[in-house]
């Protein structure tokens, strides 16, 4: 996946991706970015509906990008315009993010209920079967707790490579989720790989991880369930970086997992599974 930059404009293969312009913007407002803003477009699966309603005038919301599930990427404002996507924020004590960042905004339905038998409702209304979909319920202080999507390969290759692209050509310094410079905000969702993503294009750096040691040889996963979402065997007595922890719920059963990077991957294990240092 090959994407450049040209008069503010993303390519992909050195063609300019689909746009649509949103005037959800701060007309004469040059942007100099700094940062990534990345966000869930809290919406339907299909990312034409997310992509019309950032260019409506009345969301009064727009990003520079949008990813959708399959990859494919919309662009809504030039890197050089001021998108309306972080709303009323800060990053360390600095307002106004909008000011000074792209934000990419991916598509995932959001925070989800519970309605039994593995099935989650969308504050739009749909409702998402674990048997369709990749979704777990767990509680982060970050994120409240909640049924949450994983995001697709396709999207995550994506959103990467265009991150990778955009740190080089504008000599960025920093990558955040909205929660973090807006904490009433959940997205991005538990799910996504943000330190795997952060090394990436900056390098470790950010707030200090902890390590754990592997007590038995573990599977590490996708997202903390059960389901068919190995990623590799971590060996036993291997010691791993520690980058967050989340409570899984599952009917009666609560089970604290750690989300660990090891050779280059980011996963879930088991919290019986390590012992964290
Ligand atoms: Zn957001």
């Amino acid at each position: 996946m090959n994407f450049s930059v040209r008069n503010h404009r993303l390519h992909l293969d050195d063609q300019p991706v689909p746009y649509r312009a949103s005037p959800n913007r701060t007309p004469g407002f040059v942007l100099k970015p700094e940062g990534i803003v990345v966000h869930d477009t809290a919406g339907r699966l299909n990312g034409d509906s997310s992509v019309r309603w950032l260019c409506n005038p009345e969301a009064r919301a727009s990003a520079h990008l949008v990813v959708y599930r399959d990859g494919k990427v919309v662009q809504l404002v030039p890197f050089n315009a001021k998108a309306w996507h972080a709303g009323k924020s800060s990053l360390q004590g600095r307002p106004g993010v909008n000011n000074f960042s792209i934000g990419i905004e991916i598509v995932n339905p959001g925070k989800l209920k519970p309605q039994g038998n593995g099935r989650y409702r969308a504050w739009f209304g749909k409702v998402y079967s674990q048997d369709n979909y990749p979704i777990v319920e767990m509680t982060t202080p970050e994120h409240g707790t909640g049924g949450w999507m994983d995001y697709t390969e396709e999207q995550l290759t994506t959103v990467e490579a265009i991150c990778v692209c955009l740190f080089a050509k504008y000599s960025l310094s920093w990558l955040w989720p909205h929660w973090k410079v807006k904490p009433t905000k959940e997205d991005t969702n538990p799910l996504f790989p943000l330190r795997h993503l952060q090394a990436k294009v900056m390098g470790r750096e950010g707030e200090g991880g902890s390590e754990g040691v592997m007590l038995a040889n573990t599977n590490q996963r996708r997202w903390p369930s059960y389901q068919d979402n190995i990623i590799q065997v971590i060996p036993k007595g291997t010691v791993v970086e520690v980058l967050r922890s989340g409570w899984y719920v599952n009917g009666d059963e609560h089970a604290q997992w750690f989300l660990v990077s090891h050779d280059g991957h980011e996963g879930w294990v088991h919290g019986t599974l390590i012992e964290v240092t």
